[in-house]
């Protein structure tokens, strides 16, 4: 693996005084697999794509990690996402390891039958090695409750009632209230902390946010209720600026009714690049990795980003905001809400009991204010960024399981 994740799991085993063979030990994944997921098409021809999951970590618990349907899926990007899983469950204290997994294709390109059936074959190639006890797929990009809905009835065919197999299901299958807009809150809940820690209020405060899915349209719509002032969005066509707030609700009903985001009446027409330096106080990727670079860092006017996407700085351009005292809150705190409510959920599904609402939201916000209070102390002891502070929690976290449970 060579990769941004191992660059910053590198500086911080350097801190806790790691030696090449634990390292070395840490970062090996323990198992790769990759499928062929052949199938038929609604016009009777047979398209074959390749799946992968690969397991990190297991020091702390089951393995946990989304499955992402993207046309960009390889086993570079998976494993470095299943790597950042094992910190990320570790800095927010979960009991898992960390593992990740998806198929390369564009869901979009799929009629429902066809999303159905490549779905229902890629988990005939792997239940063997996922299981509620095993490792404990969710959704990510390009897949949703529905995914996670066939993903249990195929995997229960070979195994038996078992809903804790997969998480982020419909809350009528076993699912829990709340996982949906789980990450997006999180995103509110980390950048409340981190306002708070500045004394600075979240009321009037202008954020601008890229990707409109899942995660950036919740984290859109709470922030807009909250008060906060979403100057501009984006999604893979464009995206939009309004110095003096978007209507976010207005924003997603224009979107449900099929139009386009470049389409959308109230604002200015921005690209996605012209929306990472555009005039706001927080910035929020919320879409692909890597898109923060050398070549775009110094034109970021933010001064405060919080990174609901995984991955989405390059370590030069992390150099840079750190010398341009901007602040970035990481991915594995910042995006941490979604795993936290599947841990919920998961836990739920154990338990035989259906959580409230409001118990989900308040013990998600109680978990992720004390990991990024876990996390500023390390920031401010050690005079480190907020992002080589996480990893240090996370690390030695994994560091220290892995050395009590010893390898004989
Ligand atoms: P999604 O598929 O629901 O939405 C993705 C959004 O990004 C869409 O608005 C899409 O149009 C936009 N997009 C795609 N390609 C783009 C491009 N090239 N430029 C700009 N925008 C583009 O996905 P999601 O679940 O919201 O995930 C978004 C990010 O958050 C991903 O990095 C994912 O790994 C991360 N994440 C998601 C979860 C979760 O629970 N869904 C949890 C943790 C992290």
């Amino acid at each position: 693996m060579s990769s941004a994740a191992q660059r910053y799991f590198e500086q911080a085993a350097k801190i806790l005084g790691m030696g090449d063979r634990e390292q070395k030990m840490l970062l090996t994944p323990l198992r790769e697999v990759r499928v062929q997921v052949a199938m038929r098409m609604d016009d009777g021809q047979v398209a074959t794509y390749v799946g992968y999951r690969i397991q990190h970590d297991k020091s702390r618990g089951p393995m946990k990690g989304g499955l992402r349907f993207h046309p960009e899926v390889n086993s570079a990007e998976v494993l470095e996402l299943a790597s950042l899983m094992t910190w990320k469950t570790a800095v927010v204290d979960l009991p898992y390891g960390g593992a990740k997994g998806g198929i390369s294709v564009d869901p979009k390109t799929l009629s429902p039958g066809e999303l159905e059936r490549i779905t229902r074959k890629f988990i005939d190639q792997i239940h063997e090695v996922i299981g509620p006890d095993q490792d404990i797929p969710a959704p990510d990009m390009g897949t949703n409750a529905q995914v996670m809905a066939w993903i249990a009835n195929q995997y229960e065919k070979y195994h038996g009632y078992s809903p804790g197999c997969v998480t982020g299901k419909p809350v009528e299958m076993h699912g829990i209230d709340g996982r949906e807009e789980a990450t997006g809150r999180g995103v509110t809940i980390v950048l409340q902390a981190t306002l708070a820690r500045l004394k600075r209020p979240l009321k009037g405060i202008s954020v601008a946010i890229q990707g409109f899915g899942n995660v950036g349209s919740f984290a859109a719509s709470i922030l807009h209720d909250l008060g906060a002032k979403v100057v501009a969005v984006s999604d893979v066509t464009g995206g939009i600026f309004n110095p003096q707030g978007i209507d976010v609700a207005a924003l997603q009903t224009h979107l449900a009714l099929q139009g386009k985001m470049s389409a959308f009446p109230d604002g200015q027409i921005i690209t996605n690049e012209e929306l990472l330096a555009c005039d706001a106080e927080v910035l929020i990727p919320a879409a692909l990795g890597g898109v923060l670079t050398a070549a775009n860092a110094k034109n970021v006017r933010a001064k405060i980003i919080i990174e609901a996407a995984n991955g989405p700085t390059e370590p030069e351009a992390d150099e840079i905001f750190q010398q341009r005292e901007i602040i970035v809150v990481p991915d594995i705190l910042a995006n941490a809400g979604g795993v936290t409510v599947s841990y919920f959920e998961w836990v739920q599904n154990r338990q035989h009991f259906k959580w409230e609402l409001a118990d989900v939201r308040e013990k998600l916000a109680k978990q992720l204010t004390r990991a990024f209070e876990d996390v500023w102390t390390i920031a401010t002891e050690k005079k480190v960024t907020l992002r080589a502070a996480a990893y240090l929690l996370g690390v030695g976290r994994v560091a220290r399981a892995t050395k009590l449970a010893g390898i004989e």
